[in-house]
């Protein structure tokens, strides 16, 4: 029999499939937060990039900011969540990049504020979804726009067969995933792990 962590049997007990390859987990994830169990995924998040050398974590907002506090918390570290804005904005204080949301299938334009995010500042970005890619894309084009340095990509659950967490490993990222779904059906509720 298969040996779950403690994100993938959560995952299997509370986590409901949606057509569409939406899996939510808002009963404990990113809209009710279970803080107890989230803090343990920190620990885990803390355990995997502890020997970097982590200045900040960079997020988006809203569903990545339980995760990351609860991991920054560990690092003592702040957290910096990217907003996402109505309108384009041309702010000459603000770093902005544009985001296709997956689950909104619309683009936003995310921002944050050039003053919590300099040069040589050595960063974590985590989110609680990696999908096909384009939130820790948009992510990383703020980082470096910032001229800061991604230490490692840190994402709670990854769906594999979107591709974008390999995308962003052969192109040299350190993306660590507690749990990589590699299927995942509607109908039946099955979910199988990478
Ligand atoms: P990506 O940009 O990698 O395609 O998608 C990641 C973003 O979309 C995350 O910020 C996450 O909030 C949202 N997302 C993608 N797939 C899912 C999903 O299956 N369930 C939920 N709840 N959010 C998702």
């Amino acid at each position: 029999m298969a040996e779950y962590n403690l994100l993938q049997k959560k995952i299997l007990t509370d986590g409901v499939i949606k057509p569409g390859n939406v899996l939510k987990v808002d009963s404990f994830l990113n809209h009710q937060i279970d803080v107890p169990f989230v803090s343990v995924l920190g620990k885990e998040f803390y355990d995997l990039f502890k020997d970097r050398p982590i200045d900040k974590i960079l997020t988006i907002e809203a569903s990545g900011i339980g995760i990351a506090s609860l991991t920054a918390v560990y690092f003592h570290v702040p957290v910096l969540f990217a907003k996402k804005s109505a309108g384009s904005n041309m702010d000459k204080e603000l770093y902005t990049t544009e985001v296709k949301s997956y689950t909104h299938n619309k683009v936003n334009h995310v921002v944050a504020s050039k003053k919590f995010l300099s040069e040589g500042e050595h960063i974590l970005i985590m989110d609680d979804f990696l999908a096909n890619g384009c939130a820790v894309e948009g992510l990383i084009d703020i980082a470096h726009q910032a001229g800061a340095i991604v230490e490692g990509v840190g994402i709670c659950i990854e769906k594999g067969f979107q591709g974008g967490g390999d995308r962003l490993r052969a192109q040299g990222y350190d993306v660590k995933s507690l749990a990589i779904i590699e299927e995942m059906d509607a109908e039946s509720g099955s979910i199988t792990f990478r």
